[in-house]
């Protein structure tokens, strides 16, 4: 009996090791020695990995630590997070190699350029880029990272001394530091002495909005080719500096699952993928499955997944001439749950990732010739299929939307020049100063493609992320990719915000046209300093200059501050805002006068959002980031948690984001009566459901009725999955003289839409003011029926209720901190909903 009872420990041990008898030998291999000089994570934390989840801090510590004890380790400090937590990066690598790293890192970059034919790959070191847990829940990568570094420091023989000769690892130990920091909190403050693998104990069910998102709730696994948050920049220029040959990315998947590594599902991948990159993958991921054979842990690969959207930090590395892997490991989310395949324990889970960590390095080592050579082949390729000439961007009233464009481009190393003078090309003006030049001749030029493409054709109707992000529609821009080399003008190299003239002093008004698109940002600074201003309904000209619908007039007369005060306060919003400001002499204008009732007063906003269980906390971040970082705003976040006992009174507007569905009862009462006395309501998404079935608008909703014919059982998920919208982009029609579309200078627009809520137009065409035109697909994958439906509906309402008003938007205006072109609408409802 007592063997038996022996037996059973040991059995449950190997897929859950009990906590007690945890040691770094679980781990680690037993077959070489460790140095006696490097600190075990053990000797540092106090605990095995796997007890406790480690806090960014304290890995931090224990990575400067090794790098302290250990000559194969650097490290460096590439910035901060949001919250003030550093982004490190350890290179680990033999000490011979890191005497020359300068040399190796140069030749290895060189193996991207035309120069690099005559190197000798033999003779090379391969790069490889270890990253552990983007999402800050899936913490398993992270923890493992305690023991890979360690194993990598500490490790003694030939077989480690082989690895760190033939490589040189890019170690990014926490790749999300403030979403782990919160998640590690959260399941230690949770984890009983007797360990708990019951799945409703609250360890397993962190509140609202969870460790998965950085400080703004963003995915950043998303973020790689926007590159719009300070961790993904650190990152990026990680990847540009050292062009690493393989990138791997150790996440987590739901409980029950096993292990996942990539390839991802064959048809997905994207088309400008080489096929040899799959196949290297596939011979890559051998490894993976020797090693886990070997510890007995289950596993699948092809069969999930895509390597479609290039934001990902596995499909990034493909445009790359790298290779992205994708590890998913089933959660154990706590210390220990109970799951489909019995108790799955932490460490287990970390142990699988340490595995695959190693892995990775026998595969990066044994094929470590053919994965330079392929890197090599790609950029020889990319330059003999480069086509002539180049693309042109720019917004000719926007200077700021092209300039954050040309930043997201030369943070991929993109060669970006100016234009050599203001020309037309099928109808459109490109003007000096406000558009780019992109040659199509250069080594980034597939990641270019990548990047500019409309693509609308594709193999598979299923997408693990968006199927579209074509980045001139996302940032508005006209575009045109065919240009000839002669207007490519001076190459930039260093990229500058574009310049505004000082504003001259006025003793009658100020106009600020709404076309930046930072003037949200200055026109705020000006309410909130409880200046008077007014905003211009219709078109005037003044000093023969031009002022479009939406002009802000700032009257010099009956402020709060002087003239001369004035002035300098003008000039200071100018300046942070970088946007223009004009002085006027007379109110004596073309068009409207200033002192028009058609120019109508503007009041300070207090904005608030609701956020918390039931709201999407992407969409809510996004909103809350575009307030706090691009536009200076402040914006109460309203917990729905305590939304009844808070006073709306004090708000202007507020922002319900897509949400499950909807409010409850008492809180929708509340909502209704706030509106009812004057508020603004503006809601996103799902919530137009909610708003028709409360009766706060009236809506119309097209339904796809579309009938499986033909499909099995086995097709069901696939038939349904293709009938969904993931994230593609469409084309609208403007009424440019609505309040709504104040700012933007042409009669369309591109969205970004991520649902299939489609609302009939209504019969009264001024009400219209965004519609979708009768063939809106630009760019990503949608159903034949869904694209019939779309056809001239509009994504956009307002109605009135009370003395208040409500505003619907169904698609989102403020996607991934990188759709630049329609954040200007959620603006215009906040600053112009009453005049609507
Ligand atoms: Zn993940």
């Amino acid at each position: 009996m007592k063997y038996f009872v022996y037996f059973l420990l040991a059995f449950l041990c190997f897929q859950s090791q009990a906590q007690d008898d945890l040691n770094l030998s679980y781990y680690l291999p037993q077959d070489i020695s460790y140095s006696q000089k490097i600190s075990t994570p053990q000797d540092f934390l106090g605990y095995v990995p796997g007890e406790w989840h480690v806090s960014h801090d304290a890995l931090v510590s224990y990575m400067r630590t090794l790098a302290n004890e250990s000559p194969r380790i650097s490290f460096e400090n590439r910035g901060t997070t949001y919250e003030g937590r550093p982004l490190i990066l350890l290179v680990i690598t033999s000490e011979e190699n890191h005497q020359n790293l300068e040399k190796i890192r140069k030749d290895h970059l060189n193996l991207t350029e035309p120069s690099g034919g005559n190197m000798n790959t033999a003779e090379m070191p391969v790069v490889v880029y270890q990253g552990f847990s983007i999402h800050g829940n899936e913490a398993s990568g992270s923890n493992a990272s305690l023991l890979a570094a360690y194993y990598l420091a500490a490790g003694q023989g030939k077989e480690i001394e082989d690895i760190l000769t033939n490589t040189v690892i890019l170690f990014d130990p926490a790749l999300n530091p403030d979403g782990l920091q919160r998640f590690s909190n959260w399941v230690n403050t949770n984890k009983s002495h007797n360990l708990n693998p019951d799945p409703q104990d609250r360890e397993f069910a962190e509140t609202w909005p969870g460790g998965r998102t950085n400080h703004y709730w963003f995915d950043m696994n998303r973020d790689w080719l926007p590159a719009q948050l300070p961790e993904s920049r650190a990152r990026i220029e990680t990847f540009h500096k050292w062009h690493p040959n393989i990138l791997t990315d150790h996440h987590e998947m739901g409980s029950n699952a096993t292990f996942f590594f990539q390839p991802g599902i064959p048809s997905r991948t994207h088309p400008l993928t080489p096929t040899m990159n799959q196949d290297l993958t596939r011979e890559i991921g051998s490894y993976h499955a020797a090693a886990l054979d070997k510890i007995g842990s289950f596993y699948y690969t092809e069969e999930d997944y895509d390597d479609f959207y290039y934001g990902k930090g596995s499909t990034f590395p493909d445009i790359n001439g790298s290779i992205g892997i994708l590890f998913e490991q089933g959660s154990s989310r706590g210390h220990i749950q109970e799951t489909g395949n019995g108790l799955l324990s932490f460490p287990f889970t970390i142990r699988n990732q340490f595995t695959t960590a190693l892995s990775t390095l026998e595969a990066a080592q044994n094929m470590r010739e053919k994965i330079l050579d392929f890197q090599r082949e790609f950029y020889n390729n990319a330059r003999k299929t480069a086509g002539s000439g180049g693309y042109v961007f720019g917004n000719s009233t926007d200077a700021s939307s092209a300039y954050h464009l040309a930043d997201i481009l030369n943070r991929q190393q993109v060669e970006v020049h100016q234009i050599t003078e203001d020309f037309a090309q099928d109808g459109t003006q490109f003007k000096k100063g406000t558009s780019y030049f992109v040659p199509k001749n250069q080594k980034q030029h597939r990641l270019v493609e990548a990047m500019f493409e409309r693509r609308t054709t594709f193999q598979d109707s299923l997408f693990y992320d968006i199927s579209a992000w074509s980045f001139p529609l996302a940032f508005n821009q006209d575009f045109n990719e065919n240009v000839n080399m002669r207007y490519a003008g001076e190459k930039i190299t260093d990229l500058q915000k574009p310049a505004v003239p000082v504003p001259g002093k006025s003793e009658y008004a100020y106009l600020m046209e709404w076309k930046d698109y930072y003037t949200p940002k200055a026109l705020n600074k000006i309410l909130e300093k409880n200046l008077r201003a007014r905003v211009a309904m219709q078109p005037l000209e003044s000093d023969n200059k031009n002022f479009d619908y939406g002009t802000i007039m700032i009257p010099v007369q009956n402020q709060e501050l002087n003239s001369n005060e004035l002035f300098e306060f003008i000039k200071d919003v100018s300046a942070e805002a970088n946007v223009e400001i004009i002085p006027v002499t007379t109110g004596l204008t073309k068009g409207l006068s200033l002192g028009s009732n058609q120019l109508r007063a503007l009041k300070p906003q207090k904005v608030a959002m609701i956020v918390g269980e039931g709201i999407t906390p992407y969409d809510a971040g996004e909103i809350w980031h575009l307030f706090d970082q691009r536009y200076d705003m402040k914006l109460t976040k309203l917990d729905i948690q305590n939304f009844q006992r808070a006073d709306l009174s004090k708000y202007t507007d507020i922002i319900l984001p897509n949400t499950r569905g909807g409010l409850g009862k008492a809180e929708t009462e509340k909502l209704r009566d706030w509106i009812r006395s004057g508020g603004t309501l503006i809601a996103y998404k799902n919530t137009a459901r909610w708003l028709k079935s409360n009766k706060l608008m009236e809506l119309k909703f097209l339904e796809n009725e579309v009938k499986p014919k033909n499909v099995s059982f086995e097709q069901a998920r696939d038939f349904r999955g293709a009938q969904g919208i993931g994230g593609a982009i469409f084309n609208a029609k403007l009424d440019r003289s609505h309040p709504i579309n104040f700012g933007y200078k042409d009669d369309e627009l591109a969205l970004f839409r991520d649902t299939t809520i489609f609302i009939k137009a209504d019969s009264t065409s001024y009400n219209n003011p965004i519609q979708y035109t009768s063939e809106p697909l630009l760019a990503g994958y949608i159903s034949d029926p869904n694209l019939k439906l779309i056809a001239n509906t509009v994504p956009f309402r307002k109605s009135g209720l009370g003395r208040g008003n409500v505003i619907l938007f169904t698609d989102n205006t403020n996607f991934r901190a990188f759709w630049f072109g329609t954040n200007k609408l959620l603006m215009n409802a906040i600053f112009f909903g009453e005049h609507m």
